[in-house]
């Protein structure tokens, strides 16, 4: 018995945030749960909303007060629809059930009738903003308690408006260190005592005036170390949807690094300068104390992730991290007249201060006469008055020249303890950049000499920041590749060869290809740690059904607002695959610039001019992003594979010749056999082979698409010509019906030339030529003894002539078409770029 207490006693407490991508489902928030549960010893947790919920809220008040307050109920009612999955999902019929329930409802019906009223006033003040938003971490931790306890831990919630003590700045509250630490106690020790784990609210606090207040965005981070501080815990773990903390931001550069370790104050650094990971002001109540603080990766918690302490490890490299604060504009305060003149720079800052702003860093300009700073570029107009006001008398006597404000900067925080013992790191940075002719705009380093930093245009950051992590070698460091390195699949289209495409996925059984979302027009469903493929058929045979993913449990959004949401959850090495067949050369352009490496079973974005078609490639090779193809040609069949081994083994192609239309073979090849033309049309049609109108396969269109992209990959550089079309001219513009109606009167003619060529020992064929110097695409003749002429059915045949094959061809040949082996191509290519 005296045993057990003192073991008891001596069990470290332990604060652990629940970020919202890890609350984002029933699937996730159990995960939660029952790594709670196997933890032994004192806890309290501390949940962020569920994953989007934040920004949903903050967007419909945003959408009513501007107007339209259809919106707020819109998102009302999708909140109360989640929270109640929820509670159906994990919690049994009974009181706390029906109390969860009843709690989500009265939830969104309050947000609903604030954000109307709000609507009313058109007016959103930062106040009413956190009334509203806090709900959103209130509805979470009422979820996660009641779920615990269903699960069988003792577990109690408690608000943190109750304890978190902060000043009056609504949205971006700063809290009262003291004050919180003696309400936490009050509020917490009692249940840890008893053994129950509290579950706390993230985000938000109060003011001195009692109303709720909030953090700051991803300030459940700081509620986290705040509890640890008030409540003298051993350790804080925030659990994330990424690996830990990375050498830098993995959208920005894919060779970043999990670090193992950093140090507490490099860490804050790291925050403070926008690493979207932690909150910035989150360390702040971990200094002077011993609490070690983890980040670990919700998907893998076997993983150590980064442990940020007070140790100093990595000595070999003085630089650590870099972490780059987008949005800003750079604003000067220029003049001969502040040289020398004290005080130019306390008024400067007094001023801005005094404007209720605060800066972000501090530059000098190299001549010394200006004084500069960065801030979020929608403050910089505010900050540009209070400085003209500030000013007057200087601007109006030619003291000071003008105050000027340059938006659509960037700043880059390289970020290192060991920089300050290290001659030369300032020099590394700048000649990586010089290298890379990226434009220093300005330069600062801290006085802490933990870091240095610049800025840059916003559209050179990410070249920067590859830059400078190449120039210290962080991609070297110990904590290896981040997340797994698996590779995440989004899918751009949901129909037959999604379908295939998982069920192969499914079977390689690589753990490291998971499909982690799908796309349509309608929305998105994702999941960062991959679909299950029971989800996935699930979600095949409800579109099957005519419904779409947005109501198969997926959300709506445009595709590209769905990329940034995917993007911006730290996916690992993610591929998009286009499964569409339409224009999408814009949202392929977004999605490199958001890191995806591309796989296109889609023919459009590369069969269009050549202008496009170059922005795309460049695009992607300037973002050092891989494009791969293989599905565009010949489906699963390797012909761009066999392009490159031959290429890159010193072989010349010369011309590339042959047969990539399934249905056009289908067509021609049943001719032969005694077929009709109609109805070798219709039969392809109902088997499946041809568009729903075939007259897009007819018209020789798709055929040529193809030839031009294996043109193109031969060196083409110019337009696409015309293909000649098998549709009789007068029947091309009529209706699908009309069309099939009349073909028959086209058929004695097909049957002629097919009887004459017979007759000669040849055959038809609709054969795809292309060369360095263009494509061409028609019917052909052909000795019926020929590989070409030999072929039947759907099949597809290309054939090769190199340098080294120039008499005798070489020849790829196989299925050409079918959700099957379209899925394999595609497959193949994903594995090539997983295997890179
Ligand atoms: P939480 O679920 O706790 O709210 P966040 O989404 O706030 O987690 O934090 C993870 C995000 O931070 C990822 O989207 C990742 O891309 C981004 N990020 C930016 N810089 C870094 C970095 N240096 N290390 C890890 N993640 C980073
Ligand atoms: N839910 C809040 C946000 O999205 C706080 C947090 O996640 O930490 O900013
Ligand atoms: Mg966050």
């Amino acid at each position: 018995m005296a045993k057990r207490r003192t073991a008891k006693r001596r069990a470290p407490l332990e604060v652990w945030k629940f970020g919202g991508a890890s609350l984002a489902d029933a699937t996730a928030v159990r995960h939660a749960v029952s790594l709670v549960r196997a933890h032994r010893g004192p806890l309290v947790v501390v949940v962020s909303a569920l994953a989007g919920v934040t920004d949903a809220l903050l967007e419909g008040a945003r959408r009513a007060v501007a107007g339209r307050p259809e919106a707020a109920s819109a998102v009302a009612a999708s909140f109360r629809r989640r929270h109640r999955e929820l509670a159906l999902a994990l919690v049994p019929r009974g009181p706390a059930r029906r109390a969860l329930l009843a709690s989500a409802d009265a939830q969104a019906r309050e947000y609903e009738e604030i954000a109307h009223a709000m609507a009313a006033l058109a007016d959103l003040s930062p106040r009413a903003s956190d009334t509203l938003v806090a709900r959103g971490e209130r509805a979470a931790s009422a979820v996660v308690a009641s779920a615990l306890q269903a699960a069988g831990r003792r577990a109690a919630r408690v608000d943190a408006a109750g304890f978190v003590a902060t000043d009056g700045r609504h949205g971006s509250a700063a809290p009262d260190l003291k004050a919180t630490r003696t309400h936490a106690r009050r509020a917490l020790r009692p249940l840890l005592a008893r053994g129950i784990t509290p579950v706390v609210p993230g985000f938000i606090g109060s003011a001195p005036d009692g109303t709720v207040t909030t953090l700051g965005r991803g300030g459940s981070d700081l509620t986290a170390t705040l509890v640890a501080r008030a409540l003298g815990a051993a350790r804080v773990v925030l659990w994330k949807d990424v690996a830990g903390i990375l050498t830098a931001d993995p959208r920005a550069v894919p060779d970043a690094r999990l670090l193992p370790q950093l140090d507490q104050r490099e860490a804050a650094e790291v925050a403070y300068f926008g690493a979207k990971v932690l909150h910035p002001r989150a360390l702040i109540p971990l200094d002077a104390t011993r609490i070690v603080l983890h980040v670990r990766s919700f998907a893998h918690p076997e993983r150590p992730g980064t442990e940020v302490s007070t140790r100093s490890t990595l000595a070999s490299y003085p630089v650590k991290a870099l972490a780059t604060v987008r949005g800003q504009a750079l604003v000067t305060v220029a003049g001969k007249g502040l040289m020398g003149v004290p005080g130019m720079a306390a008024r400067t800052f007094a001023a801005i201060h005094a404007e209720g702003l605060s800066v972000s860093t501090i530059f000098q300009s190299s001549s010394e006469s200006s004084i500069g700073f960065t801030l979020p570029a929608v403050e910089a107009a505010r900050a540009s008055a209070a400085l003209e006001a500030a000013f007057r008398d200087e601007l109006a006597a030619g003291l000071v020249d003008g105050v000027n404000a340059r938006a659509g900067v960037a700043v880059i925080a390289v970020v290192g303890r060991g920089m300050a013992g290290t001659p030369g790191v300032a020099a590394r940075v700048f000649s990586a950049l010089a290298a890379g002719r990226v434009n220093v705009i300005a330069i600062a380093q801290g006085s802490s000499e933990l870091n240095i930093s610049f800025v840059v245009e916003e559209g050179q950051a990410r070249d920067a920041a590859r830059r400078v992590h190449a120039a210290f070698q962080l991609s070297k460091i110990g904590g290896g590749r981040p997340p797994g390195r698996s590779t995440d699949v989004v899918l751009l289209g949901f129909g037959r060869v999604a379908r295939a495409l998982a069920a192969m996925a499914g079977r390689t059984g690589d753990g490291r290809i998971r499909i982690v979302a799908a796309l349509d027009r309608s929305g998105y469903v994702f999941d960062p740690r991959g679909l299950s493929r029971g989800r996935l058929l699930r979600l095949a045979a409800g579109k099957d059904r005519g419904a779409l993913l947005a109501g198969l449990g997926g959300r709506s959004a445009s595709a590209h607002a769905a990329l940034h949401e995917i993007a911006a959850h730290a996916v690992s090495r993610p591929v998009l695959v286009d499964l569409t067949a339409e224009e999408t050369g814009d949202l392929l352009l977004d999605a490199v610039a958001q890191g995806f490496d591309l796989v296109l079973a889609n023919k459009k974005p590369l069969a269009g001019s050549a202008a496009a078609y170059q922005r795309l490639l460049s695009a992607a090779a300037s973002a050092s992003r891989r494009v791969r193809y293989e599905a565009t040609v010949g489906a699963g069949l390797p012909v761009i594979d066999t392009f490159r081994k031959l290429v890159e083994s010193g072989d010349r192609v010369l011309r590339v010749e042959g047969c990539v239309s399934g249905t056009l073979g289908y067509v021609l090849s049943a001719l032969e056999a005694g077929a009709t033309f109609s109805g070798a049309v219709r039969e392809a049609v109902t088997r499946g082979y041809a568009e729903p109108d075939p007259r897009d396969d007819l018209s020789g269109a798709d055929a040529l698409r193809k030839g031009l992209i294996l043109a193109r990959l031969l060196g083409y550089s110019g337009m696409a010509p015309r293909a000649k079309s098998l549709v009789p001219k007068p029947l091309a513009g009529l209706p699908l019906a009309r069309f099939l109606e009349r073909l028959p009167e086209h058929d004695d003619a097909w049957r002629r030339r097919v009887a004459t060529e017979a007759a000669r020992g040849r055959v038809l064929r609709y054969v795809v030529v292309a060369t360095p110097r263009g494509v061409r695409a028609g019917l052909k003749a052909v000795p019926r003894g020929s590989p070409i002429g030999a072929l039947s059915g759907t099949r597809n045949l290309l054939s090769f002539t190199t340098r080294r094959y120039r008499t005798e061809p070489l020849v790829v040949a196989g299925p050409g078409a079918g959700p099957e082996v379209t899925a394999a191509g595609i497959l193949n290519d994903i594995q090539s770029l997983a295997s890179e």
